[in-house]
């Protein structure tokens, strides 16, 4: 057992305050992390809004890298010392890890959003009591964190903490739905709604193979950092968009990457899509309705993609190398919080002047 400092939700929707958590030990199949940072996700602040009550308190948290400390018996991927980035949590075993999907793990659910591990215990603590974790396999809104084997990817010690972050999910999710699941033609075209971290990343990883790119967004510095960033236009929602994007695109977009949620959002993206083409929906949100007519008459192919179906023990290090090539610029959109601070870095994310908010921790 060890004391740890955490960002803990105390009950649904609660603003995270940082407190003495203990952690106890690895298992045989578990790793300790010490963390080095950790970035913020939409996704932690939409799921502590709606989390169940009685998983709470609940830590947070699923853009940790860090540094190894200890490892369980049965441990042979990683050593103590080793440079690690956090991933979501999959089984390894079921049809969808076995054939290189583990985004779509069987068990996905119980083993990211449960409140703990698979057997309903959790390594987090507060005077006994249990304190609820698990969040994507990590929590990783803490200084240290307890994670499967499977849930932490080597990286080279040279790679920034910032940029090692949020490689394990807004980085993998957005470079994963073009380069994993899109795979565009060299000179497709394609578009990305919402230019915060996943779309951003999108961007990133399009501009070497698709000509245009444009990106879509409300706010004017991100739309300005996606034309930095290689789209070859900008432009912001409203009456005329689908017509601009349709023009730029000679005809309508080859792909759609949409990472709103949004459903006026969504239904312009498949009015912006040339026949067959592809439409990849990223951003959690609730119900979209859509017209069949066109859907079926330009033979639409939409796509529901989740942590970029990547397999991240090959798709990380992938990024790993578009980074070293100056490729993957991620730093470019991080800002950085000393981790205390989460509650003014959540506050920069929500207003938007921050895409992606990163926490380190000393
Ligand atoms: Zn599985
Ligand atoms: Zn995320």
């Amino acid at each position: 057992m060890r004391r740890i400092r955490a960002a803990v939700a105390e009950t649904p929707g609660a603003p995270f305050t940082v407190r003495d958590l203990d952690l106890g030990e690895p298992r045989p199949d578990e790793v300790l992390v010490r963390m080095t940072a950790a970035g913020i996700c939409h996704t932690d602040l939409g799921m502590r809004d709606t989390w169940p009550g009685r998983l709470t308190p609940m830590v947070f948290g699923h853009e940790g890298a860090g540094r190894v400390e200890a490892v369980g018996a049965e441990v042979r991927g990683v050593a103590p010392g080793d440079r690690v980035c956090l991933t979501f949590a999959s089984c390894g075993a079921c049809e969808q890890c076995a054939t290189g999907h583990p985004a779509y793990c069987l068990h996905a659910r119980t083993l990211n959003f449960s409140g703990g591990r698979a057997d309903g215990t959790t390594p987090l603590s507060r005077d006994g009591t249990p304190v609820h974790g698990g969040f994507f396999g990590q929590s990783s809104f803490a200084t240290h964190a307890v994670v499967r084997e499977r849930g932490v990817v080597p990286v080279p010690a040279d790679l920034p903490n910032e940029v090692a972050a949020p490689l394990g999910c807004s980085g993998q999710t957005g470079a994963g739905t073009v380069l994993n699941r899109l795979r565009p033609e060299p000179g497709a075209s394609l578009v990305v709604t919402g230019a915060g971290g996943v779309g951003l990343s999108a961007v990133m990883a399009a501009v070497a193979g698709c000509d245009p790119v444009v990106a879509v967004d409300p706010v004017p510095a991100r739309r300005a950092l996606a034309v930095e960033l290689g789209a070859k236009a900008a432009l912001p929602p409203g009456d005329g968009l689908v017509a601009a994007l349709r023009d730029l695109t000679g005809g309508g977009a080859h792909h759609v990457v949409e990472t709103t949620g949004r459903p006026e959002v969504a239904r312009q993206a498949v009015a912006a899509l040339r026949p067959r083409g592809e439409l990849a929906l990223l951003g959690l949100g609730g119900e979209v309705t859509f017209d069949v007519m066109p859907l079926l008459a330009k033979g639409v192919r939409v796509h529901g993609v989740i942590e970029g179906d990547s397999h991240p023990g090959r798709f990380l290090p992938d990024l790993v190398g578009l980074w070293r090539r100056g490729l993957f610029p991620l730093e470019t959109l991080v800002t950085t919080f000393p981790f205390e601070e989460i509650g003014s870095a959540v506050r920069a994310m929500e207003e938007g002047g921050v895409v992606k908010p990163v926490l380190l921790f000393d």
